[in-house]
C-alpha cells in the first residue's frame, strides 16, 4: 500500500516530536510541514520535506491523509481544531481536561460537515492514561483510581514561577511522593490528600540583587500552584539552568486498586517514565494519525477520542496478523 502521507500543522516541540516518529513508521511519510512563522526561520528535519506558510494549508488538501496539529492547547487548538477538520482528518493533543466536552461537540460539528475524523486529546495525559484508567473502572468496579504525575518538568507551573518579581529564569518539576505510592500499591486504598500525593521543586535564577527571601516566599504561598503542596526552592546559577534542565522528562502512573469475588485485592498499574515528553506524546499521535485514517476509509466520520478506538487500528499490522502474533 501506498504510505501515509502525515502533515504536521504547527512546528514546536510536539512537532519535531512527529517528525522524528514519523521516521520510526516505514507506512509513513511526511507530506510537508505548515507554520505560522516564515517557513524561511525553519530547518526541516530532511531536506525532501517542505516546510510552507500557513495559509497554504487548503491548497494541500489532496496530498495530506492526515494533518497532526501540534500548536498549544491553550490558544492555538480551540481556533485550528475545528477549523482544519472540516478539510482534513486530523489528530491533535488538546489537554485542557475541563473543556474536552466543548471543543469536542466543536470539531466533531466541522468533522461531520466536511465527511472526516477527527481524534482529539491524544497523548498521555489525557490519551494513555485515559485509556488505562477506563479499564481499570471496567475491569474492577469495586475500587479506586489513582493518577500520580511526574517526575516532570510542568510548562505551567515553570511559567507561573517565571512571572514573580525577582525571577530570572526557572523550571518546576512535579515529583510524585513514594509513601503515597507504595500506600496505593499495597491495595489499602488509602484516601490521599492533595499534599500527600505530590510535592514541588523549583529551580530558580535569581535577578540581579533580587531578595532571594521574598522570592521563596511569593512562590511558595502562591495560590492555586503552590499553595496546596509542600515546595522547595533551589536557587542555581544561569549556566546550570541551561546545563541541567535543558531536557523534558516526565512520566507518572496510573494504579487501580479493587476487590473482587472473596474480597481478593487486585492492584493493576500503568507506568510511564519518559525521557521526553514530547517525543513520546509524539509518538501516540502517530500512531494514533494510522487510526484516524482507517476510521476515515471505514466511513467513520466526526470526533473521536482515544476511548472510542479499536487499539488494533493503531498498529501497521492487519488484524488477521495481530491475531496469529499477539492473541
Ligand atoms: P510549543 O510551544 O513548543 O509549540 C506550540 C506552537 O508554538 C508550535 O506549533 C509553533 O507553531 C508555535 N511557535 C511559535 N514560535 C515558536 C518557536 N520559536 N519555537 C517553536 N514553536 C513556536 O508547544 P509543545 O509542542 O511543547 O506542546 C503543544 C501542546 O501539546 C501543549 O500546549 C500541550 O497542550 C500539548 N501536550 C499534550 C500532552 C498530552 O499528554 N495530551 C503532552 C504534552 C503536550 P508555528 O510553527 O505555527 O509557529
Amino acid at each position: 500500500a501506498a504510505p501515509l502521507r502525515i502533515g504536521i500543522a504547527g512546528y514546536g516541540n510536539l512537532g519535531r516530536g512527529v517528525a522524528a516518529a514519523v521516521g520510526q513508521n516505514p507506512d509513513m511519510e511526511l507530506a510537508g510541514i505548515f507554520t505560522r512563522r516564515s517557513p524561511a526561520e525553519i530547518t526541516a528535519p530532511t531536506p525532501a520535506v517542505p516546510v510552507l506558510p500557513w495559509d497554504e494549508l487548503l491548497e494541500h488538501r489532496d496530498r495530506v491523509d492526515v494533518l497532526i496539529l501540534c500548536g498549544g492547547s491553550k490558544a492555538d487548538l480551540p481556533e485550528h481544531g475545528p477549523a482544519l477538520a472540516a478539510h482534513f482528518t486530523t489528530v491533535d493533543s488538546f489537554d485542557t481536561h475541563a473543556k474536552i466536552p466543548e471543543y469536542f461537540a466543536a470539531v466533531d460539528a466541522s468533522a461531520r460537515a466536511g465527511g472526516h475524523t477527527a481524534i482529539i486529546s491524544v497523548g498521555w495525559d489525557p490519551g494513555m492514561f485515559s485509556l488505562n484508567r477506563l479499564l481499570g473502572e471496567a475491569l474492577l468496579p469495586d475500587g479506586a483510581t489513582y493518577t500520580f504525575w511526574g517526575k516532570g518538568l510542568s510548562q505551567g507551573h515553570s511559567d507561573a514561577v517565571r512571572r514573580v518579581p525577582g525571577v530570572a529564569g526557572a523550571v518546576q518539576y512535579t515529583v510524585p511522593s513514594d509513601e503515597a505510592i507504595a500506600a496505593v500499591r499495597s491495595g489499602r486504598r488509602p484516601e490521599l490528600t492533595t499534599r500527600q500525593k505530590h510535592t514541588r521543586e523549583c529551580y530558580v535564577v535569581l535577578e540581579d540583587g533580587a531578595d532571594a527571601a521574598a522570592v521563596e516566599q511569593a512562590i511558595v504561598t502562591m495560590p492555586h500552584y503552590f499553595a496546596d503542596y509542600d515546595t522547595t526552592v533551589r536557587f542555581i546559577s544561569a549556566d546550570e539552568l541551561a546545563r541541567d534542565h535543558a531536557t523534558m522528562p516526565h512520566g507518572g502512573f496510573v494504579i487501580r486498586s479493587g476487590s473482587t469475588g472473596s474480597g481478593s485485592s487486585q492492584v493493576v498499574e500503568y507506568r510511564l517514565d519518559l525521557g521526553s515528553n514530547p517525543e513520546f506524546t509524539a509518538s501516540v499521535l502517530v500512531a494514533y494519525a494510522r487510526a484516524a485514517a482507517r476510521l476515515n476509509a471505514g466511513g467513520q466520520v466526526g470526533a473521536k477520542t482515544v476511548l472510542d478506538v479499536p487499539p488494533g487500528l493503531l498498529s501497521p499490522k492487519s488484524a488477521e496478523e495481530l491475531r496469529a502474533e499477539l492473541l
